[in-house]
């Protein structure tokens, strides 16, 4: 008999909660990765996520190499390939850690009822987060919405509890031999991508300044953690015990970001696809293809939008600062539906996370949780000044600007503010 781990968005080999308890548990671990089918056909074939991914998988195999196993590797939809391994081997247990996605929960749901008509048991863990689902709620039992109560309480938690460690680095001895192989790139049908994902900075100098710093695209000064924490590279509890120990919590109150809108995908799933505010969803957007297609190419005229969109197209990474002003341009001063950008800052993010990639973009449209008012609306102009004085952003991204080859404003700020007014009043006021 054996007990398989099943890794997922936790693609390290330390501190992982449901690799722990599996080795911890008295049978050999089956290591394993599912390429999901599902997933993989919506993507191009160079997807910059996906060589990421192989290059974490080909470290955790390696690792596990030195403890005479491997990582067995799967191409297939999730059910087929635990169907076949619960009629071949004798599993007792698959383990894994918690996803909140509405996709990953339907999966696990299915996953579930094949295991247990199998007779295997499904164990899962909270990993990704310190708090999750309802961990934190209002005195009422119900879900925070709005960030800062959010926020208190969350620190309030943390600061009674002892952060867990699980030292799954010491219990490798436990993996299982196996004969399964471990697919290369080309065995799923992609290819490598030259967009790399940088490293990860969480020195104290930075944690530190990150105040005074964070909100400048030209600095660069954030820590680059989002793609490691996306696909679990990092241990989300040494990150937030990092930021902790700094007596400025401002970096540590942006993982609260996180874990919030963690929490709101889960309790409010459908604000994939619906407002979280309904009467948003009355909003007569514009559908101009041509200027969507502008915004994406980082054509508007308006050069921090369009700094930001050539970084992202070039990188797959943008400032949050020219993310929000981007979101807010697109919402407001082309009235395009944000459900569009969030598409396709999806295709394109190497951070691409669902909880909050929805979560801002709502908050950007005005239609999520704890949005500011509709009628407060991004000046780019008065942003660039403020946050790229002297265009160094803007001249990385942006190289023909101040010459006859940028194109002029695709729209005028005030006509653009007042559209926006007069078309969200019709429908929210
Ligand atoms: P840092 O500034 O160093 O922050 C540290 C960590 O805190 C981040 O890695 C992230 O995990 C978390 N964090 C920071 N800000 C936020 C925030 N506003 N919401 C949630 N978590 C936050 N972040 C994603 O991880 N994936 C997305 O798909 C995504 N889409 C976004 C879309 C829009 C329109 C906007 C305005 C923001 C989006 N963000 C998203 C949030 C934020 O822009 C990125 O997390 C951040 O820029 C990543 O860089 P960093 O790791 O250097 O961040």
């Amino acid at each position: 008999p054996i007990n398989i781990f099943w890794f997922r968005r936790d693609l390290r080999t330390d501190d992982n909660a449901a690799l722990f308890h599996a080795l911890h548990d008295k049978l050999p671990v089956l290591p394993i990765f599912i390429f999901d089918k599902n997933i993989l056909s919506e993507l191009p074939k160079d997807d910059a996520r996906v060589t990421f991914i192989y290059g974490l998988l080909s470290g955790i195999n390696e690792t596990l190499k030195n403890h005479g196993s491997s990582l067995a590797v799967f191409f297939d939809e999730p059910e087929t390939v635990f169907r076949k391994l619960a009629a071949t081997h004798n599993v007792q247990t698959v383990y894994t850690n918690h996803d909140y996605e509405p996709y990953a929960r339907q999966r696990d749901k299915a996953i579930n009822q094949i295991l247990k008509e199998n007779n295997v048991a499904f164990k899962t863990c909270k990993d990704q987060v310190i708090f999750e689902k309802d961990d934190i709620v209002k005195d009422d039992g119900k879900p925070y919405v709005v960030y800062t109560p959010y926020s208190n309480r969350w620190q309030e938690h943390f600061g009674k509890m002892t952060l867990a460690h699980y030292p799954s680095e010491t219990l490798l001895g436990n993996v299982a031999r196996h004969d399964f192989p471990f697919l290369t790139l080309a065995d799923i049908g992609f290819g490598a991508s030259a967009v790399k994902v940088p490293a990860f900075n969480t020195a104290k100098d930075l944690i530190d300044q990150y105040e005074n710093t964070r909100n400048f695209p030209w600095l660069d000064k954030t820590s680059h953690l989002s793609p490691h924490l996306r696909f679990g590279s990092v241990s989300i509890r040494n990150i937030v015990a990092a930021a902790a120990k700094s007596s400025n919590k401002t970096f540590l109150k942006e993982l609260i970001w996180r874990e919030f809108f963690m929490q709101i995908l889960w309790h409010f799933p459908h604000t994939v696809t619906k407002s979280f505010r309904p009467v948003y969803d009355d909003i007569k957007w514009r559908y101009d293809e041509s200027d969507f297609k502008k915004w994406c190419a980082g054509q508007t005229g308006y050069p921090i939008v369009d700094a930001g969109m050539r970084q992202l197209n070039q990188t797959g990474r943008m400032h949050n600062r020219v993310r929000m002003i981007v979101a807010s341009f697109l919402c407001k001063h082309l009235l395009i539906d944000w459900r569009r950008g969030e598409a396709y800052f999806a295709e394109k993010l190497l951070d691409y996370e669902q909880s909050a990639n929805v979560g801002n973009w709502q908050w950007a449209a005005g239609s999520g949780v704890d949005a500011a008012p509709y009628f407060r609306i991004f000046n780019p102009e008065e942003q660039q000044k403020k946050f790229d004085k002297e265009l160094k952003y803007i001249k990385k991204w942006v190289p023909e600007f101040g010459t006859e080859n940028y194109p002029k404003p695709m729209v005028d700020h005030k006509m653009a503010r007042e559209r926006c007014l007069q078309v969200y009043k019709e429908a929210v006021a």
